[in-house]
Parts: C-alpha cells; structure tokens; sequence
C-alpha cells in the first residue's frame, strides 16, 4: 500500500512545512547574508508559482498541516498576495504562516486581513534606529516599528523574532522582553547561528546567557515548550499580555521533537537545517517525474539525522537567506 505520511528514520512524523519564495532581500542582516555582494540566483532557478503550488499540494496530500512562508524576504516577490490567496483558497485547513521582516508588509495588513492569514513572525533585532541601521545595513526601522504595531492593531498573532548578539542588541533584551507586557505578542530570543555565508558567528550568546539575562529580572525561570515540537521555550510573567521565550537555535535542545521538512526557494528539500541531506525536487519536477516525488520525500525522511549537531558534521554553513530560516 502506498504510504500517505512522512515518518522518519526515528518514528518522528513530519508535519509542518517551511517553504521559501525567494533568495532575495531588502535588508542585509549581517547575520544572515555576508555582505551588500550578495549574488541572487537569476528568476528561472527559483520554483515558479505553479511548481510552489504542486509541492505545496503534494505535502498536503502527505499530511503536512501547518506551513509557513519564508524567504529571503516573501514580499520583495512580486504577487505574494495572489499566491497566498491561492494556498488559503486550495487548502482553508492549514495553518498558514509568514515570517517577513515587515520592510513592504505594512502595506498588505488589510489585504492579508481579508485573506484569512493570523500567523505573523516579525524580525526585529533592535528599537534604535541606528542599532537597526547597523545590523541590517537599511535604514528602515521606522516601517517596520509601524508594521508591527500596525499588525497588533490589527489582531494578528504576531511573534517577534529577535536574534540576540553580546554587545550588538544584548543590552535590549529586558526592553523586548517588556514589549510583552503591553502588548499581546510572543517575543522569541534566537540564538544567532553560523549562517551567513562565512561560518563566523559575531557575538553567540547562548541559550542559558540569554536566560541568565531574563532571570536577573524576572526571578528563576521555568521555561516550557509551547508544542511539544516547538522550538522555542517560554514564559509568560504574571500581568503580561504576551509572552517570552528562547530559541536555543544553535545549542539544539529541541531536535528531539522536530516535525520540520525545509524547502528552499530553488526547490532544495532538506531534513534538516543543519544537513547535507537534500532532494532535489526542482530537478524532478522539471525532469517530468512529478509522479514519484512523493514517494522519494517518503524515503528520503527514512535518513534523517537523528539531531542538528549529527547533522552539521562535513555540512556547509551558507546564509540563512539561501535555505529560508
Ligand atoms: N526575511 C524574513 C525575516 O527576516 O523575517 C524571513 C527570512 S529570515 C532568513 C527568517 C528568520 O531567520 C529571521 O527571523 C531571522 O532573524 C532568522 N535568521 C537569519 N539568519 C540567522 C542566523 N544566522 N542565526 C539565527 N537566526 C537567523
Ligand atoms: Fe533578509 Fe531576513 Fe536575512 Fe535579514 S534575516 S537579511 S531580513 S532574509
């Protein structure tokens, strides 16, 4: 019979999908991209809309329930709007998601609003402009303060991801941590991982660091996964509208409970973030064996490494923008 999920190598069942639309961005993140020579990939290497849409329906059928879209920064893609129209339109059932770094988002609250998206993940690594300015190299930080508060206005269930760097934004991390305590948003600090292209990590605090930093004002912690396959771990301080929590992306504490299948925007399916372990699904859809891809996404998860640091060993560290965080 033929099998109709994804379970991998350790009984783990793979349910939640990350795709990304786009290579491209309109910020620099120095965390993510090596530097303003950046090289994006030309139009025809990336899957088209069609081909994100099969892929898209295929998992479904696989039994994928929640999915969201990354990039590069999803709304630098001309007609995002339409392409997520059409997933909610084809598949109302799943949980559907963004995260964008809020530069052009602003300008689609309602539109996203009328589709039916709630799901917002927001990156924002500083409230000073110039700290904003220095980290990605844009100075944008006014549009996307705007769009944040725009988005809470709005009800949208916005979680703010925050990557947490000694002496670039360390300092910050009570004044996002506040942030909760008026409004009704998850704040997620991330530990800052090796993609960027170069390997180097600029200022790593780790996951008990940033834990350390929380516990000086707001007493011991104890930190719980929302999910049982969340990645992040969190608190809610009594009186908070919102929530508090650490993403311990680099030390891997979570991988235990991963359910993640990882596209990137030229069609690379990877079982882990940190591995080598890729089908190339692009090359099947354009080779005409869209009939066997679901079979071949079935065995490739029957050799998945068990954890990140398993997988990582021989693995290139490309930026994050290239695999789609
Ligand atoms: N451009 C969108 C954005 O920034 O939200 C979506 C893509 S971005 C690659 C997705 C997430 O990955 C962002 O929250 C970003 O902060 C995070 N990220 C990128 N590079 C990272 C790194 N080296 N370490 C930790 N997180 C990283
Ligand atoms: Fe662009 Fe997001 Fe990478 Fe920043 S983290 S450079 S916004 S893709």
């Amino acid at each position: 019979m033929l099998e109709n999920r994804i379970v991998d190598s350790f009984g783990r069942p793979l349910e939640y999908l990350r795709l990304s639309v786009t290579d491209r961005c309109n910020l620099r993140c120095f965390y993510c991209m090596p530097d303003e020579r950046m090289k994006f990939l030309p139009k025809k290497e990336l899957l088209s809309y069609e081909e994100l849409g099969f892929v898209i329906n295929e998992l479904v059928g696989l039994g994928i329930k929640k999915l969201r879209i990354t990039g590069g920064e999803p709304f630098v893609r001309r007609n995002m709007i339409g392409f997520l129209k059409g997933i909610v339109e084809s598949h109302p059932e799943l949980e559907l998601g963004i995260t964008s770094n809020g530069v052009l988002l602003g300008k689609h609250i309602k539109e996203l609003k009328a589709i039916g998206i709630q799901k917002i993940n927001l990156s924002l690594d500083s409230f000073d402009p110039s700290r904003f300015l220095r980290i990605t190299a844009r100075d944008d930080f006014q549009k996307v303060y705007g769009c944040l508060l725009d988005l809470i206005e709005s009800g949208f269930q916005v979680k703010i991801n925050c990557v947490v760097m000694k002496g670039v934004n360390d300092h910050e991390i009570p004044d996002f941590a506040e942030f909760a305590r008026t409004f009704p948003v998850s704040i997620r600090f991330i530990e800052e991982m090796p993609f960027n292209g170069h390997g180097k990590q600029r200022g790593f605090l780790s996951y008990g660091q940033i834990k350390s930093i929380l516990e000086e004002k707001y007493g011991t912690l104890d930190l719980q996964q929302a999910e049982i396959s969340s990645s992040s771990f969190d608190f809610a301080p009594s009186g908070f509208e919102g929530s508090i929590g650490i993403i311990p992306a680099y030390t891997r504490s979570f991988c235990g409970s991963c359910n993640r299948i990882r596209i990137s925007a030229t069609g690379q399916m990877k079982t882990c973030l940190y591995g080598k372990n890729v089908l190339d699904l692009r090359g099947l859809i354009r080779s005409g064996k869209r009939e066997e891809i679901k079979h071949m996404i079935i065995n490739k998860y029957k050799v998945k490494e068990e954890n990140g640091l398993q997988a990582e060993k021989g693995s290139e560290l490309v930026s994050m923008s290239m695999i789609g965080g």
